[in-house]
């Protein structure tokens, strides 16, 4: 089994990096953003996730966590997990270790995929014209973008303490980014 975080700022194309991974590894890709997004229909608890993503801030603990617990442990038995968006902060870190040890798994690596804030913002800009993702825009993202420096990027750290991190170059294109992301799988899966 093959456990991985992609990690880094919006616009650093974790969902993108995480489809491939997912498809060439066969690991079940776990995003919570989309997780969150297909909640949105769901009446309160649809209209409580959009008020948070629209405003660029961390839906609550008490929902992501619980849902993330439930998607995975559904697919316990696959080979493996790309989570992708998720931990966001140092409690769903914490929770998703506790995961892993009670079921006798263990993270792989943490890929970290680095950009410069102006690319990244610049992207999202690009995707909000097709993306049809409300939270898309320029107000949002900067408060994403914040709440990423301050509440995600310490996780960093965390990862660094368990030697868990590989550095990517995020503004390689994207097949050039996934070789690189391909010789750390291959070092981890030996
Ligand atoms: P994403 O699709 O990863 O860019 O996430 C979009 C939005 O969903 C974020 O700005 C948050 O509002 C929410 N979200 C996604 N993942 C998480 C998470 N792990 N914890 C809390 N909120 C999240």
């Amino acid at each position: 089994m093959i456990n991985l975080i992609i990690f880094g700022p919006p616009g650093a194309g974790k969902g993108t990096q995480a489809q491939i991974i997912a498809k060439k590894y066969k690991l079940t890709h776990l995003s919570s953003g989309d997780i969150l997004r297909q909640e949105l229909k769901n009446g309160e608890l649809g209209k409580k996730i959009k008020k948070y993503q629209d405003a660029g801030q961390l839906v609550p603990d008490s929902i992501i966590i619980a849902m993330m617990e439930k998607a995975a442990t559904n697919k316990i038995k696959g080979r493996g997990f790309i989570f992708d968006g998720y931990p966001r902060n140092i409690r769903q870190a914490k929770s998703l270790d506790k995961f892993f040890k009670s079921h006798k798994i263990s993270l792989g690596q943490v890929l970290n995929l680095r950009l410069s804030e102006v690319v990244a913002i610049r992207r999202i800009i690009l995707r909000g014209k097709t993306s049809g993702r409300s939270d898309d825009n320029l107000k949002t993202i900067k408060s994403r973008y914040k709440v990423y420096r301050t509440q995600t990027a310490p996780l960093l750290e965390y990862y660094r303490a368990q030697k868990k991190i590989t550095n990517i170059d995020g503004q390689l294109p994207i097949m050039e980014a996934f070789a690189k992301i391909e010789t750390v799988i291959a070092k981890i899966a030996k």
